[in-house]
């Protein structure tokens, strides 16, 4: 999971780069409307497949996929890749179904145009998108900033910086692997979801796709009432259950009123389409730093929720630095389908966004009949 909430100063961030947010929606990235960028000659070469096929997952890769949402990965990596100059236009395609729908036909692909006599300028396009994803990983210049692999990866999260420190030396981390035979059986009280339909907005924070969400939601367990403040994926699944990783999961972070974190966790499994999902991700901003929001009342919470609602649950961390322990987990056991296209679309933007499992340390997990 990750600790941003719509009052964390990270949204301060995103408000100063929100101006690009809405265009992705209709199916044009502005590059540069910061002040960074576009492409150099694009027609001939975006409907190639290369850098963006090798890290979709296995699975994805195998499924057929419409052009448009192949298209759409590529298109981005390729932009940034190559080289992008200040106030040139670069045009994705991106299916233009109606919110909510669930087809299993998609509109035909419209042509990739880019704008004539762009100048490339790489060094300058890629110093700009560092800095702007490291502006909403909630890091200003020349601090530190983290990430899933390489300089930055999870082996170093806790010599980033101090207060980092307990990603490196805690006792009680996550995600963890959930192995059955070791887990205390027996009867627990179930997750009451109070959710209903609200307004949101969705961000990609350059480590997920988030969505805030406004309105009235909260969880009750254990006498305590904790409020939805955001949801995000990772892919793949951050926790294991008997060693067994799933395609994705979705991190439902809730707070109570005492400041206490308690996180659903959401586990997606290659199926049919996910009614949800295809909302969150007609809005997800491709570029990093960048907010879309949603019309109004548009989510409810309750789609995504499995009909069987027992769960794992068990203390542990944030799992992305700070680390902070003290979080109240629950895995739902039953898994949600999410489709191949669905995790596609998200493995090309992120092909890893998972810390590795930690040592469980003794901790008692409790397996909620
Ligand atoms: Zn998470």
């Amino acid at each position: 999971m990750t600790a941003q909430s719509p009052s964390s100063p990270f949204v301060a961030a995103t408000l100063r780069f929100g101006l690009c947010a809405g265009m992705a929606l209709a199916g044009i990235l502005l590059l540069g409307c910061a002040g960074g960028v576009s492409a150099q000659d694009h027609g001939a070469t975006a409907r190639k497949a290369p850098a963006a096929e090798k890290s979709v997952a296995p699975a994805a890769a195998a499924s057929k996929t419409s052009p448009t949402s192949k298209a759409v990965g590529e298109q981005v990596r390729e932009a940034l890749d190559s080289g992008i100059v200040a106030k040139k236009r670069v045009t994705l395609t991106v299916e233009a179904k109606k919110a909510g729908a669930v087809a299993a036909e998609h509109a035909p692909a419209a042509p990739i145009t880019v704008a004539p006599g762009a100048i490339p300028n790489p060094a300058a396009s890629r110093q700009y998108i560092r800095a702007k994803a490291a502006a909403m990983a909630g890091h200003g210049a020349g601090e530190v900033h983290w990430s899933y692999e390489g300089e930055g990866g999870p082996e170093t999260w806790g010599q980033l910086k101090p207060e980092f420190n307990v990603c490196a030396i805690g006792k009680r981390q996550s995600p963890i692997n959930i192995d059955e035979p070791a887990t205390l059986r027996g009867p627990a009280e179930p997750i009451q979801f109070e959710y209903a339909a609200s307004s949101a907005s969705v961000v990609n924070n350059g480590h997920t796709i988030q969505v805030d969400l406004g309105g009235d939601n909260s969880i009750t367990v254990r006498g305590t009432n904790f409020r939805l403040l955001q949801f995000h994926f990772h892919h793949p699944s951050e926790e294991r259950v008997n060693h067994r990783s799933f395609a994705m999961v979705v991190h439902l972070v809730h707070r109570s009123s005492e400041g206490k974190l308690a996180v659903v966790a959401v586990l997606l499994e290659p199926g049919p389409a996910n009614a949800l999902i295809n909302k969150v991700w007609t809005y997800m901003p491709l570029d990093s730093g960048d907010r879309v929001g949603m019309p109004p009342d548009m989510l409810d919470m309750r789609e995504l929720l499995p009909k069987d609602q027992r769960y794992y649950q068990f203390m542990g961390s944030l799992t992305t630095p700070p680390c902070t322990e003290g979080v109240l987990w629950m895995v739902l056991k039953q898994p949600v389908a999410i489709s191949r296209e669905q995790l596609r679309l998200f493995g090309q933007l992120f092909p890893n966004n998972a810390r590795p499992v930690q040592p469980v340390n003794g901790r008692a997990i409790r397996d909620a009949q």
